[in-house]
């Protein structure tokens, strides 16, 4: 049906009455990916300062919000670095920050996650793959988390090679791997329990 609109505003208010669908989300996931990574990279450098080996790790998502309207959707970029000041000191992980800014801004879903970091072995799977994966810690944290849900986008990618020729970059893309949040704790389950 054709729907008839009298005003520009008329229209937009009539948009933004309707929740976006999960389909909707995703699209806008997809085209914000690599916006995303570089905001990542960013605060990677951000965690760096911030944990004693100066191994940073960057993240960053697009939260969504159904009853507010942002421009061109109803979603938000947040993003997160990592710390840990001492070798005893808590870990406080990027992905953590970025959940806990989400639910304090009122954000009920955390469509698609981006993760940037130097690519080490799992902590507690040991499972090896191509990037750094979100930790036991992490994991743990989104397998409960209302924000979070079993088929959401996780995509861990490599940082930049240091010193890349600013050149290069608009051709060039990061080693990335992309799974459902349930791919990632699968795999990390699965590695943990053979015997
Ligand atoms: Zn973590």
């Amino acid at each position: 049906m054709l729907m008839e609109y009298n005003t520009v505003q008329e229209w937009m208010e009539r948009h933004e009455s309707r929740p976006e669908t999960k389909e909707e989300r995703l699209q806008r996931f997809w085209s914000a990916k690599w916006n995303l990574y570089w905001s990542a990279v960013d605060k990677m450098a951000e965690g760096k300062k911030h944990q004693y080996r100066g191994f940073g790790v960057g993240a960053a998502t697009l939260a969504f919000r159904p009853d507010k309207h942002i421009w061109g959707g109803q979603a938000k970029i947040f993003t997160g670095f990592n710390s840990k000041e001492k070798p005893n000191s808590q870990k406080h992980c990027a992905e953590k920050r970025i959940f806990e800014s989400a639910t304090a801004s009122g954000y009920v879903q955390l469509v698609g996650l981006v993760v940037v970091g130097p690519y080490q072995p799992d902590d507690f799977s040991h499972h090896e793959c191509s990037t750094l994966h979100p930790c036991k810690q992490c994991r743990d944290m989104m397998r409960n988390h209302p924000l979070a849900w079993p088929e959401m986008p996780i995509l861990t990618a490599l940082p930049p090679p240091e010193g890349i020729l600013e050149s290069l970059l608009p051709r060039w893309e990061p080693i990335c791997e992309l799974h459902m949040l349930k791919e990632i704790l699968e795999i990390h389950e699965r590695v943990t329990n053979c015997p």
